[in-house]
């Protein structure tokens, strides 16, 4: 034996995401005054009630561990805030509350898969999936998306990564990093892909509050009842009321797959923090107007972002309509000085000091996913920046 780590963690690194959020902080405390739009959280503070309810709920002395999946009030509100968005019907017991989607996401993964078994991931896709997976001892197997298409999936390309060892397939709409919402008949002919090769479905549906344009979220698990069976539908506080922090998410499934994530939960943490799960009560149970409120606030920011790159000649890779993603073009400007997405966004921040995250950590290459959760003003002022730092190049 000897001082090694595990196979899991070997060559793992951790979230570039997160990486360019603690860069960005560190710049800033430095005095470089760095705008950013790389983040990939609300830049809104968690609305007042739901503040004020975490501190109620300290003083009343909810200070002590809870049932490992998640107070029942909690579980209950999920229930029916759940039937009331999406018209599915879950019990408590079908519900897990975890330290974020995040948490939730990784132990849906655990509880389904073992070593060898695959995970279709459609890309662009969000950065921790693939590591997840991975850690498992499961194998991803992507399936790529062009731009020319809004990068949405085409069913007959998924269909041909389905192998006999294929356990599951993870949707994330609206998504991160394109932003892109997924139309009705592209969830259907998924799920019946899924129904006839028996797999389950991982539905993370964190930025389910954050469509634009008319367009609407649909949750899988509610096309179809065989759909609701063989879903697990994962959500979250930390998006639609700006509560990253607090670490509260949930996942809603098949009872098997909750009560193994509970059982797993029970071992590797416990139950969430109890204030944040007051605070989580609060928001589902209090005024909505909140949730509204920032939405109407990133839509518009979305349309000023397209309109100002539209102003500079930049490229978006399409007008997306959820999330407070997009994924911006610089494929024009690679070659030479910049090799990649990855040289430009360095290149960006040390040159103009405009953060933003590139598209290769999703698996979009020669893209880079531009956040509108900013301040106009700074939205404004790093697209100017952008626009003459790519004159420069030219
Ligand atoms: N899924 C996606 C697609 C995300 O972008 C995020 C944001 N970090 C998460 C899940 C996790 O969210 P949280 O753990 O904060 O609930
Ligand atoms: N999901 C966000 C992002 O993509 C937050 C960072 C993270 O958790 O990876 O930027």
């Amino acid at each position: 034996m000897s001082l090694n780590l595990s196979r899991a963690t070997k060559g793992l690194s951790s979230s570039l995401t997160l990486q360019i959020n603690a860069a960005v902080d560190d710049l800033r405390k430095k005095g470089i005054p760095v705008l950013s739009l790389g983040a990939g959280e609300p830049d809104f503070d968690t609305p007042p009630h739901i503040r004020t309810a975490a501190q109620a709920a300290m003083e009343a002395g909810h200070t002590r561990y809870t049932a490992v999946n998640g107070i029942l009030p909690l579980r209950q509100a999920i229930c029916r805030h759940i039937e009331k968005k999406k018209h599915l019907t879950y019990m408590p017991q079908d519900i897990l509350v975890g330290a974020g989607a995040k948490q939730v996401l990784f132990e849906a993964l655990e509880a389904i898969l073992d070593p060898g078994d695959e995970v279709i991931l459609p890309r662009p896709c969000w950065i921790s999936y693939p590591e997840m997976i991975r850690m498992l001892g499961g194998v991803p197997v992507f399936v790529d998306s062009e731009a020319e298409r809004g990068f949405l999936p085409e069913i007959k390309a998924i269909a041909r990564a389905v192998s006999p060892r294929t356990k599951a397939l993870i949707i994330n709409s609206p998504n991160n990093p394109s932003g892109a919402v997924w139309p009705r008949k592209l969830l259907e002919n998924i799920m019946e892909l899924a129904k006839a090769r028996d797999l389950y479905v991982i539905s993370d549906e964190i930025y389910e509050d954050l469509v634009y344009s008319g367009a609407a979220h649909i949750s899988p698990a509610s096309l179809s009842e065989d759909a609701f069976r063989r879903t697990i539908v994962v959500s979250g506080f930390s998006k639609a009321y700006a509560m990253t922090g607090w670490r509260v998410g949930y996942a809603a499934g098949p009872q098997a797959v909750i009560a193994a994530m509970g059982a797993l939960q029970s071992h590797a943490s416990g139950s969430i923090n109890t204030i944040a799960q007051y605070a989580a009560l609060a928001a589902l149970t209090e005024s909505q107007s909140c949730v509204e409120e920032m939405r109407l606030t990133f839509s518009r920011r979305r349309k000023l972002l397209l309109h100002l790159l539209e102003n500079e000649n930049l490229r978006p890779a399409f007008h997306p309509e959820g999330a407070f993603y997009l994924l911006m073009d610089v494929w024009p400007y690679l070659g030479g000085e910049i090799a990649d997405d990855l040289a430009f966004c360095e290149l960006l921040l040390r040159e103009k000091h405009v953060a933003a995250v590139p598209g290769s950590a999703f698996g979009a290459k020669g893209f880079i996913r531009l956040s509108y959760a900013a301040h106009e003003n700074d939205i404004a002022e790093a697209v100017r920046r952008m626009g003459e730092f790519v004159r420069s190049l030219q």
